[in-house]
């Protein structure tokens, strides 16, 4: 039988003071595959995503780094600077107090640098993996005044908030998975690709065939922990389509 105490930390227990509406898309870049990419001639397009949480702004990727002239000229990449897409939505860069990759590939941690001092959390496992040759841009994961908040596994990162270990694409992949009034909101990142793969699995539990990713089991298991969250929204990192439950 619970105790006083324990009812009335039921009844106090504050409910989140953000929306569905305060999770926010930043088109960061858009890309084209080259050969020999399994993708190749199409383009791609590379998004972070900003919560307005009630402690300040969070942030979830940040995408592709500028300056790299090998990535630029193999990918054409066209980019749109994170501060400017911050500014289109009322915020400054200044603004964010937390930031979580959801893995350390060149597209989705190129401008971590923006943000000396402020905590990044990565899995220990992925952060481990970005120190092996070719994985990613060195500098644009170590930099002067970076501070990792280095996590294993699922992690709460602030109220409502919280890292979800969702490995496959890489071996410390992380999602991030935002508790709302409205119903959960998942930012999937990587670990499923797009809108289209996520209702492919969620209804056949079929693996992706035409880019398959490099740990199949890790990231169908990861795609699974993701759907039976139950999610109300998922966003993608390489997808501007966003998953609505009930449509
Ligand atoms: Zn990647």
């Amino acid at each position: 039988m619970p105790s006083a105490q324990d009812s009335s930390c039921l009844t106090l227990r504050k409910m989140p003071q953000f929306s569905l509406g305060d999770v926010i898309p930043l088109h960061l870049a858009t890309v084209t595959f080259p050969d020999p990419h399994p993708l190749s001639g199409q383009t791609g397009e590379v998004f972070a995503f900003a919560l307005r949480h009630e402690t300040g702004l969070l942030l979830y990727e940040t995408g592709i780094g500028c300056g790299n002239e090998r990535l630029d000229s193999y990918y054409q990449v066209v980019p749109r600077p994170i501060g400017a897409e911050l500014e289109a939505y009322g915020h400054h860069i200044d603004d964010v107090r937390l930031v979580v990759n959801s893995h350390l590939h060149f597209d989705h941690c190129g401008n971590n640098m923006k943000f000396p001092g402020v905590p990044i959390y990565v899995q220990a496992s992925e952060y481990e993996a970005a120190q092996q040759p070719d994985y990613t841009v060195p500098e644009w994961v170590d930099f002067e005044g970076a501070e990792y908040a280095i996590v294993d596994g699922d992690t709460q990162v602030a109220s409502g908030v919280r890292v979800m270990s969702t490995p496959g694409h890489t071996p410390g992949h992380q999602s991030l998975v935002i508790d709302t009034p409205e119903g959960t909101v998942a930012l999937a990142g990587q670990a499923i690709y797009s809108k289209a793969e996520y209702e492919r699995i969620r209804t056949t539990g079929a693996a992706p065939e035409d880019d398959p990713p490099p740990n199949p089991a890790e990231y169908l298991a990861s795609a699974s922990r993701l759907i039976e969250l139950e999610p109300r929204r998922v966003y993608f990192s390489h997808d501007r389509a966003v998953w609505n439950a009930n449509h």
